[in-house]
């Protein structure tokens, strides 16, 4: 782990938030690995960029299974969705599913 990843999580460790809000923006107030996003995002480039780095206007990045539910924050549970895909999402997933662990 980098020492500027390390210094961004013990700077902005918080509870996860009801909701997978905590892990939609790019700007690194967010307590996740973005070194994680960025390999996924080697062979999963943005729809509307197709760039593998930088902005991705219109996409977020999502956890398959919500960070707060116990979900990986790993590459094999990320996917872009739209934004009213990602609303509606977590609109969908104010309970957890069940365990899959
Ligand atoms: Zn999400």
């Amino acid at each position: 782990m980098s020492v500027l990843l390390a210094l961004l999580l013990a700077s902005t460790h918080l509870p996860p938030a009801p909701g997978c809000y905590v892990h939609r923006d790019w700007d690194g107030r967010i307590a996740r690995s973005r070194e994680v996003v960025a390999y996924w995002r080697e062979t999963n480039p943005c729809p509307s960029t197709g760039r593998t780095s930088g902005r991705c206007p219109g996409y977020e990045v999502n956890h398959k299974v919500p960070l707060f539910c116990g979900g990986a924050d790993a590459p094999r549970n990320l996917e872009w969705l739209t934004r009213r895909e990602h609303v509606a999402f977590h609109r969908a997933m104010k309970q957890c599913p069940p365990s899959r662990r």
